[in-house]
């Protein structure tokens, strides 16, 4: 394609409030056979509510705001939404520590608490009915957290994030196209599998560290290119790996500086949207 017709391409972008940073990206996105997306935030609405709380509900919720209250993840902010909302106060804790991809742990009025899923529970035995809840509520696509206090666990609570309304049509276009599409997610398989059904993705890579998912791209580019959406900081080293990188425009300041597409809109339709764009700057039949 001329540098005219890359300037006119990149601008019809802008125009839709999609966001290519020069005409190589633009060029990119006409190769890509695979395409990645983050769940949360990105595929999901991102803000996760409480659904669900099972043991004694409000000990557990008073325990689990206390413990979650310096963390930064959304499933944090939904369960402190949820301990406001229920009048629930919290209690002082210490040594507060986040685990990445697995939950948060403090000392709470002497005791070792944790917040968390199955990988940060090391040892504390399960009972078969907490297991059983435990697949009832993922299968319903909702992410169980254990809370637990010392040796025991004192209950779980179930937090659901809504799949965005265009999520499933967005990736219908994709793969009308006959692109391969994937989710990537630090979340547990059964409530992925569950997600990736209701938005009609094909495959699903679940339980990923964040610091693994720019491996898992790798991966995917044996098979050819390869674009990634995502919006978390942790998202950024995937996005920079990824042939093309594509971040959401509420997103952190690190996914959009890692980027090589933003959609300002945030809408995931964007990415079919362009697709179209730079085929039609760089087919030969004009
Ligand atoms: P994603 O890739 O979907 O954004 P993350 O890597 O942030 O997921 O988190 C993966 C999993 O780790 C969560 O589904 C949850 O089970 C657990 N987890 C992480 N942080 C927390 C937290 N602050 N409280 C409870 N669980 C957490
Ligand atoms: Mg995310």
């Amino acid at each position: 394609a001329t540098p005219t017709a890359l300037m006119v391409g990149t601008g019809r972008g802008a125009k839709m409030g999609i966001l290519i940073k020069n005409g190589e990206v633009l060029e990119a996105v006409n190769d890509v056979q695979t395409v990645v997306f983050d769940k949360t935030g990105t595929l999901t609405v991102g803000k996760p509510q409480v659904t669900d709380i099972i043991g004694d509900s409000k000990q557990v919720l008073r325990i689990a705001a206390s413990l979650e209250d310096s963390s930064e993840h959304p499933l944090a902010a939904a369960i402190l939404a949820k301990a406001k909302a229920d009048n629930i106060s919290t209690l002082p804790v210490e040594n507060f520590t986040a685990i990445e991809g697995k939950g948060v742990a403090a000392t709470i009025s002497g005791q070792q608490g944790v917040v968390g899923n199955q990988k940060l529970l090391g040892d504390l035995t399960f009972n078969k009915q907490l297991q059983q809840q435990e697949t009832r509520l993922q299968n319903e696509a909702k992410t169980v957290v254990f809370v637990g206090l010392d040796d025991r666990i004192i209950g779980l609570i179930a937090i659901q994030d809504a799949p965005k309304p265009t999520s499933k049509e967005a990736i219908a276009a994709l793969r009308a196209r006959g692109l391969r599409t994937v989710m990537l997610t630090g979340d547990n398989q059964r409530v992925a599998q569950a997600v990736a059904q209701q938005i009609g993705i094909d495959e699903v890579i679940a339980d990923v560290l964040p610091g693994d998912k720019a491996a898992q791209i790798k991966q995917f580019q044996h098979d050819g290119k390869v674009a990634f959406v995502g919006d978390g900081i942790n998202d950024a080293p995937a996005l920079t790996t990824a042939d093309v990188g594509i971040a959401m425009g509420s997103g952190t300041d690190i996914a959009i500086d890692s980027g090589g597409i933003v959609l300002v809109k945030n809408d995931l339709r964007d990415v079919d949207k362009a697709l179209a764009l730079s085929q039609k700057t760089f087919s030969r039949i004009k």
